[in-house]
């Protein structure tokens, strides 16, 4: 679908820079340099150093595997936590049309997780579909542009054709997880049945409960493909209940 060409004004981006010089999406404060984030705020940043599994919420320090959950392992590569400067930075991408700092993340995400994307060995990346509707008015997929930027940063390829979101879901921001599953039904479809199953990472801007991430690998899985598991720039904590 092609987007809103209001919305796509990136052209503009130099003239109000010289305009009005960029302030620091974590801090307000003016700042130097080509980033949307002061050191600063960039150091400020909650990182999450490891994976963690999905499933059990426990760390994976030193594989990709989870000795507690198993074959129903899911590792969760995020790059921080969802607070402070990078909610900000992640409001800014998602709701105010600043693309930018997808390309940022992308390559932060890449360098902290080089390990652990190798051990998951994925053959592509698939970001989370946005509802057609949803994408046309905000112009962009947000997880769609970070998981793009990740696949130059990696050298893989971006998969956008394996599934689509058929439905738009209710809001489920004070949902709990089952209610959260139970939403999250049938908005997914796989585009076909695979007849070349391949490993996939999934990629999304924000992973909260993962109800969404489960049921996007279920359809894949079900496709015939393989899901390593998900990297997204922020994990909600505290979600998982
Ligand atoms: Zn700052
Ligand atoms: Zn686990």
């Amino acid at each position: 679908m092609a987007t809103n060409p209001l919305i796509q004004a990136d052209w503009l981006r130099p003239a109000i820079d010289f305009l009005f010089p960029p302030l620091c999406l974590g801090c307000s404060d003016f700042h130097e340099g080509d980033l949307d984030i002061c050191n600063t705020c960039l150091n400020r940043i909650d990182k999450r150093e490891h994976p963690v599994c999905l499933t059990c919420l426990g760390g994976l320090e030193n594989s990709v595997e989870c000795d507690i959950c198993g074959d129903d392992a899911f590792p969760l590569l995020a790059y921080g936590e969802y607070v402070g400067p990078l909610k900000e930075v992640i409001i800014s991408l998602k709701f105010r049309g600043l693309k930018s700092p997808a390309a940022l993340f992308a390559q932060k995400a890449a360098e902290q997780f080089a390990d652990a994307i190798a051990a998951l060995k994925p053959q592509a990346l698939v970001p989370i579909p946005l509802h057609p509707t949803r994408e046309y008015f905000r112009g962009y997929n947000q997880a769609a542009l970070f998981a793009r930027e990740l696949a130059g940063q990696l050298d893989l390829e971006c998969d956008m054709s394996l599934i689509q979101r058929i439905k738009r879901r209710r809001p489920q921001s004070r949902m709990n997880l089952r209610s959260r599953t139970r939403n999250i039904q049938g908005v997914f479809s796989a585009t076909s049945q695979s007849n070349e199953p391949r490993r996939l990472l999934l990629v999304d801007d924000v992973v909260t409960s993962g109800a969404t991430i489960r049921e996007v690998r279920r359809v894949l899985t079900g496709a015939g493909h393989t899901v390593v598991g998900v990297l997204a720039i922020a994990h909600v904590e505290g979600h998982n209940a």
